[in-house]
């Protein structure tokens, strides 16, 4: 992703929204951009904390291990985390670090060290207070604890609200491995609501944290999944699959291929007659060359930037839709809120707990942008950016910087 794509964007939506100039330049602009290089086992990385907007509260964010982490892509995607938490309607800003570097590469002991590097070269600039960072691409709650560890030890007191997606035993939150989909799945409740839909097929492509997950949530619920694919194909039903099963399959085979059912091309599963289609895998899988096929009434987006703006056009004149990627699984970075929050109190919710809290903020968080949406002329998408958008720039306003 580039930065020049924000930009364009926010041309567009300043247009829909009435942005004048300086609330444009104030979101097109990080307020801060620090970069250090990491040093481990005599190689250098890259690395990068890019601090968008912190009207709302402090910058929130996950740091990604990646060969092809450049600084801007994470500007990018420290702008996409200021609409995100503006849109899930909590009380925290937009971050995003990242560092060069091809994990698989690295040693348990190098990534160890590299994990306290990122902590040494940025500690003075996060902290729960100012910025909290998170797991992303190829880092995991480990790590999260590494860095929690590293954080304490240079400032010399506990703080373990500087970092979420921990592990349980380092200050985590129960229901954090299912947040995604659990709150995708509320946020899809309140649409199937909305619009009155009846038939309760599914097709999900993906079945890792986020696809899997929905896959269980859905058939708890009554729904019927249909279709479930992961990188070597698809596997299809119209009785539906056994969720279970696949699971099993999954774990002990690699693939859900191996289930005992009709195989199809992860391009045939999105183009199923179904209900409600779910994008858990990868980015921009619904194109202009194949928008006009997909057939579902409802796209829930787990997965981050499935579908191209093309694309969006051709299902909203389709009359489907979109419940876009940054409503749809803002439950991770939800119940990354409510571990900071727990952190911060030093008071430990149980599951149940987590998980009601989880409803209440998705459910007002699809409320807020349906009540835009009612009698819009735009689509559900465009209506949920233009709400974030002016969320931090009411705020910002109120602070007497616009
Ligand atoms: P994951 O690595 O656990 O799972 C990804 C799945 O996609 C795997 O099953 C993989 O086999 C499958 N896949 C890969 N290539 C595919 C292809 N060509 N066709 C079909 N399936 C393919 O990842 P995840 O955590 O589930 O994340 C999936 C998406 O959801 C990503 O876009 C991620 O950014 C987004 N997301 C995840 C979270 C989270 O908390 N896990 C939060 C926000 C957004």
């Amino acid at each position: 992703m580039e930065y020049a794509s924000i930009i364009n964007f926010l041309n567009k939506i300043g247009k829909i929204a009435n942005l004048n100039d300086s609330e444009l330049e104030l979101l097109k602009t990080p307020q801060f951009i620090h970069q250090a290089e990491l040093e481990v086992s005599g190689k250098k990385y890259p690395a990068y904390r890019v601090q968008h907007n912190n009207a709302r509260g402090p910058f929130k964010g996950g740091i990604r291990y990646h060969p092809e982490v450049n600084l801007d892509e994470v500007k990018a995607l420290a702008f996409w985390m200021s609409l995100k938490t503006a849109t899930a309607d909590i009380p925290l800003g937009g971050g995003k670090g990242g560092v060069t570097v091809n994990p698989k590469e690295l040693s348990v002991e190098e990534l160890e060290e590299l994990s306290r590097a990122y902590v040494k070269a940025f500690y003075k600039v996060i902290g729960p207070q100012q910025d909290i960072p998170a797991p992303d691409v190829y880092t995991t709650p480990e790590m999260m604890a590494w860095m929690r560890d590293e954080y304490e030890k240079l400032i010399g007191e506990k703080a373990p609200g500087v970092i979420t997606g921990k592990p349980i035993e380092a200050g985590g939150s129960l229901v954090r491995d299912i947040a995604t989909a659990l709150g995708g799945v509320y946020v899809l409740e309140e649409a199937i609501e909305k619009i009155g839909l009846e038939e309760k097929t599914v097709a999900i492509q993906g079945f890792g944290n986020a696809g899997m997950n929905a896959a269980k949530l859905l058939v708890e619920r009554g729904f019927n999944v249909v279709a479930v694919s992961d990188s070597k194909g698809a596997v299809f039903d119209a009785l539906g699959l056994d969720i279970e099963k696949l699971v099993k399959i999954k774990s002990e085979t690699g693939s859900v291929i191996n289930y005992n059912s009709e195989k199809i091309s992860n391009k045939q599963l999105l183009e199923l007659d179904v209900a409600i289609l779910v994008p858990s895998a990868l980015a921009n899988v619904i194109t202009v060359e194949n928008a006009a096929n997909v057939k579902a009434k409802i796209v829930l987006e787990l997965a981050n930037g499935p579908t191209t703006s093309g694309a969006d056009d051709i299902l909203h004149s389709s009359g489907i839709l979109v419940l876009p990627d940054i409503l749809a699984n803002a439950g991770g970075v939800t119940v990354s809120y409510f571990e900071w929050v727990q952190n911060n109190e030093d008071n430990y919710w149980d599951a149940e707990t987590v998980k009601s809290r989880l409803k209440e903020k998705m459910v007002s968080a699809f409320s807020q942008v349906w009540e835009k949406y009612s009698g819009s002329e735009h689509d559900f998408r465009t209506n949920t950016y233009v709400l974030a958008v002016k969320k931090i720039l009411d705020a910002e306003r109120a602070r007497g910087n616009l």
